[in-house]
């Protein structure tokens, strides 16, 4: 049977059967017919692993799309708003905000985490705009934190609030951090973000090292003309730091004056750091990573190349984004969005948001249009997406 129509088929069954929550984890009960495990029975660790992986629940089927991805990873939006101004995310004149009435509350936010959690998501990633000027931002952090089931909570950050916010917010739960840096010269840092901050920035990498955040992810994009003359020198940052400096290929997004020509390919930024250091060698690549990970040999950290443009990677996508204004939206580069704040707010009960959301999810396109439709395509400015 073709996976589309085994998972169409497996979301109706459990619909029908008004089944409103698959979780991921093992299941523990029997199926019907089969011998029950008794709870006084004591199992050799081996025969454990052998019931637990025979008696696993699938996936849960509102969080499975046709073509058989399992979304476990789910990407919210704490805020529109942004401390910096970069050219690549957002026109100068800046965006229309959304009315604060408009956007999730933080308990919202976290009634829609929990669903999320309990049909098996297991990492959550805190975004926006930047996500470290929300005032609450610790407080939520820690009530993600008392979620079952939830392995890891990440931020991605503009990095200029990080310093002095890290240790409360390790304290509170989060365990991966990912700091945007596109320049190593103050100077074009400014320019880039039209806004000042290199040192501090610089001063959150550090601090995230000495709180023992390892890897440390160093989020650069990439475009000709302005940075991509730094590629070896951030390569060089990862000789003695334990860092994963991710080289972002350029997207196009609404207002960012996106061209191919500003676009610095995955193939051509290999090409210049081989120049150089000709032993680089690829790293195995994890389940479901964006990341084409490298490393020069006797380095500290690593290279990453995110490659969305030249080659996604579609077919491995297991994430999905939530805007701070409540969108579930299943492809970065779609336009499809539902609201889930609306139904929050109409009273819509768990049942109810599981099947809008498996609706959505079902809908999920096999893979983006390519570079040049998404570049055509009216989409939400990156900072209304949340990256
Ligand atoms: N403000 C935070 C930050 O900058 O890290 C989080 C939000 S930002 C939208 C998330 C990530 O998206 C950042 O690493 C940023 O560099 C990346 N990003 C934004 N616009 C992009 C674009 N046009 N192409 C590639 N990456 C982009
Ligand atoms: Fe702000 Fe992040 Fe967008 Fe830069 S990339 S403007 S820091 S949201």
């Amino acid at each position: 049977m073709a996976v589309w129509s085994v998972s169409r088929t497996l979301r109706g069954l459990l619909q029908a059967a008004g089944r409103g929550c698959s979780s991921g984890a093992p299941a523990t009960l029997p199926r019907s017919g089969e011998p029950a495990l008794q709870e006084a029975e004591v199992l050799s660790p081996a025969k454990r692993r052998e019931f637990l992986r025979d008696h696993a629940a699938p996936f849960s089927a509102f969080l499975t799309d046709s073509f058989g991805r399992k979304h476990n990873y789910l990407r919210i939006s704490l805020t529109e708003k942004c401390n910096l101004r970069c050219q690549y995310c957002m026109p100068e004149e800046g965006v229309p905000l959304t009315p604060k009435a408009d956007l999730l509350t933080t308990r919202e936010i976290l009634t829609l985490s929990r669903l999320f959690v309990k049909e098996g998501v297991d990492k959550i990633r805190l975004t926006g705009g930047e996500p470290l000027i929300r005032p609450d931002v610790v407080d939520i952090v820690a009530q993600l934190q008392q979620l079952d089931g939830l392995k890891t909570i990440a931020i991605t950050t503009n990095g200029i609030n990080l310093a002095r916010l890290l240790p409360r917010l390790q304290g509170a739960g989060l365990n991966a951090i990912n700091i945007s840096l596109d320049s190593l010269v103050p100077a074009k840092f400014e320019f880039i973000a039209r806004r000042k901050g290199f040192h501090k920035v610089m001063e959150g990498i550090h601090k995230a090292i000495e709180l023992g955040f390892d890897p440390v992810k160093v989020n650069c994009v990439v475009m000709r003309g302005l940075n991509e003359d730094e590629l070896l020198d951030f390569v060089a940052l990862s000789e003695g730091l334990p860092l994963d400096v991710r080289f972002i290929e350029y997207m196009p997004f609404h207002g960012n004056k996106w061209n191919f020509k500003k676009m610095v390919s995955y193939t051509e930024m290999l090409d210049m750091i081989h120049q150089r250091w000709p032993e680089l060698e690829k790293l195995p690549e994890e389940a479901s990573s964006t990341a084409k990970a490298f490393r020069v040999p006797g380095f500290r950290g690593q290279v990453s190349f995110i490659t969305s443009m030249s080659e996604h990677f579609c077919g491995t996508c297991n994430r999905l984004r939530i805007t701070a204004d409540g969108n579930l939206k299943v492809c970065l580069f779609g336009n499809s969005e539902v609201s889930l704040r609306d139904h929050l707010r109409a009273g819509a009960s768990e049942e109810e948001l599981l099947s809008i959301i498996g609706a959505a999810v079902g809908r999920k396109k096999q893979q983006h249009a390519g570079m040049f439709n998404i570049a055509q395509m009216k989409n939400r400015p990156m900072i209304l997406i949340g990256g």
